[in-house]
């Protein structure tokens, strides 16, 4: 598959997924998605994307729970 940033070749892999979910971030992990090599565009197919949605929504619980560290990027 071509990448339609850089039009170099796309690889399949298992890759880390981050969700904004009701005001939290969420974690996917080994969610199999299409990645460029060169400019790491990422894209995740339907199915992936219909599969993560289900598990929002069905609301099962968490693998583990994760700290995650907030910047808030200041631009004056
Ligand atoms: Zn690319």
């Amino acid at each position: 598959m071509e990448c339609p940033v850089c039009h170099n070749d796309m690889n399949t892999k298992s890759i880390k997924h981050f969700q904004e979910w009701k005001g939290h971030y969420v974690v996917f992990e080994n969610v199999p998605a299409i990645v460029c090599s060169t400019c790491n565009e990422t894209l995740l197919t339907g199915n992936i994307v219909d599969k993560i949605n289900q598990t929002l929504w069905s609301m099962p619980k968490t693998s583990r729970k994760e700290e995650v560290d907030v910047y808030e990027l200041t631009t004056s």
